[in-house]
């Protein structure tokens, strides 16, 4: 029979979870300090694994114990609500294994931050990264929020926790297979081996300073915000819908949608998740009403879906 103790009230078998993999555990946590917008309710733990294959170990037991988890990357993409997270966070942040350069390969860890990738590649002049210059977040994050992305077209292999063990799934650059998407989507990412492209370092370098610019135009920086907070499936983007409904500058509480930037939204100070959605239900209402489109979140947003239960 599944065990319907909550989260919170199974703290010490969390605890040993994470002592039996040598992971560290962190727990009541507030989710707030691990998102860019700076929101986010008190979270029951934080486990950090020192090695990928730590990590699989504990996603198994977890799985096993019944105990609820979700893949923390760094936070730039995720929208947490201000009530409990009665769930496990796995961060990769503090993995052992580093980068490693086979020629036009790479290898890296899920928790790696992709600015430091950029970095580490321009400098032994191999490209391909250009359209990820200027971005935040992990590769895990990076490659689980753009299933559809081009970052994929750089993958050769990506390795996923499955049954305890690693789960190596070649991809080859194509596009993911339903079956793959799947795997994926379900499973905590833990390492890829992405193929890059050799050329002129100038060349490399002037194609990552102009991504980096053109995203600092298109993007705030210096204040809490999350990636673009809401997509529109037609041609007509998000944040320009936002524009011309004239919502620009509009403010609930301590979170306003970005007088520059229509499609961010910025955490002020004291913002909460409510705030957020506030302005979130704001601009979805009036595109729906005025402009016959529906708006969906482009981060993820984290409920405990248990409370709903
Ligand atoms: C090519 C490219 C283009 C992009 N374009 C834009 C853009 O135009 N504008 C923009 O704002 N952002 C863009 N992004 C940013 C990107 O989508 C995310 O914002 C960021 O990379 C998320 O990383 P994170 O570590 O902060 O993830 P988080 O915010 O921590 O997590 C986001 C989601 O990913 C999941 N996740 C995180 N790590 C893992 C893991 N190891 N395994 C499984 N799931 C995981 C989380 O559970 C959550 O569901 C782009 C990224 C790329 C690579």
């Amino acid at each position: 029979m599944q065990n319907q103790r909550r989260t919170v009230e199974r703290i010490e078998e969390i605890e040993a979870i994470a002592r039996a993999a040598g992971a560290q555990c962190r727990t009541w946590q507030w989710l707030k300090n691990f998102t860019a917008l700076g929101i986010g309710g008190p979270l029951a733990a934080i486990v950090y694994p020192s090695s990928i294959t730590g990590a699989a170990a504990i996603v198994h037991r977890l799985d096993d114990a019944g105990l609820r988890w979700r893949a923390l990357g760094h936070g730039t993409s995720i929208l947490a609500s201000d009530a409990l997270h009665d769930y496990v966070a796995i961060s990769l942040r503090l993995l052992d294994e580093r980068l490693i350069f086979d020629g036009v390969l790479v290898r890296l860890h899920a928790g790696y931050s992709l600015p430091a990738l950029v970095y580490a590649a321009t400098e032994r002049g191999l490209g391909g990264l250009g359209s990820a210059a200027g971005l935040g977040g992990s590769l895990g994050g990076a490659l689980r929020m753009n299933l559809d992305g081009n970052i994929w077209s750089l993958v050769e292999e990506v390795v996923v926790a499955e049954g305890g063990r690693l789960k190596a799934c070649a991809t080859r650059g194509a596009a993911l297979t339903a079956s793959q998407r799947e795997l994926i989507e379900q499973s905590l990412i833990l390492a890829a081996t992405l193929r890059l492209t050799p050329g002129d370092p100038e060349d490399i370098e002037r194609e990552v300073r102009n991504s980096q610019q053109s995203r600092m135009a298109a993007q705030p920086f210096g204040v809490a915000s999350s990636s673009r907070i809401l997509r529109s499936a037609e041609p007509e983007p998000a944040g320009a819908v936002i524009e011309q409904l004239g919502l620009k500058g509009q403010a609930r509480g301590g979170a306003r949608i970005s007088d520059t930037h229509a499609d961010f939204i910025i955490n002020e100070g004291m913002a909460t998740a409510e705030d957020v959605f506030a302005l979130t239900d704001l601009i979805r209402e009036r595109a729906r009403r005025e402009r016959g489109l529906e708006l969906e979140y482009d981060v993820d947003v984290w409920r405990d879906e248990s409370a709903q239960e």
